[in-house]
């Protein structure tokens, strides 16, 4: 996808603050944290929402919380907990229209919608 931002950082014309990187799947540290913490995990895919995860895409969605995983013990917050987010559409308050995993952790989260 030539204009989007995500597709961009990961052709690397766009610099970003690695955390994890494969042949699918790019992390990498949020430009405006939220969470003393705040990584985004991506498919390099161009996938725009999470409306348009294909049955094909099912792989990459599995590997992308194990990565997750992989980035809580690496970054060692995977036994105080944290958030994954994912935003989608209008509603949902999505801005880059790449799909994203947020991970929000490094702080205890009150501001729950639900729970
Ligand atoms: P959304 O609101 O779409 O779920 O989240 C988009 C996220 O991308 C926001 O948290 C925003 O701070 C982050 N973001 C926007 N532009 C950039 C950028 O150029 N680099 C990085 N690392 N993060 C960005
Ligand atoms: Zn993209």
């Amino acid at each position: 996808m030539e204009d989007c931002l995500f597709c961009k950082i990961v052709k690397g014309e766009i610099p970003s603050n690695k955390v994890y990187e494969d042949e699918d799947i790019l992390a990498f540290y949020d430009i405006n944290p939220a969470t003393p913490i705040h990584i985004l995990v991506i498919p390099k895919k161009h996938i725009t929402t999470h409306n348009d995860i294909k049955e094909e895409d099912s792989k990459i969605i599995g590997k992308i919380h194990m990565v997750i995983n992989k980035i809580a013990e690496e970054k060692d917050f995977k036994e105080k907990g944290y958030r994954i987010i994912i935003n989608c559409g209008e509603d949902g308050g999505q801005e880059v229209k790449h799909l994203h995993f947020h991970i929000l952790a490094g702080k205890k989260l009150g501001e729950k919608i639900i729970g």
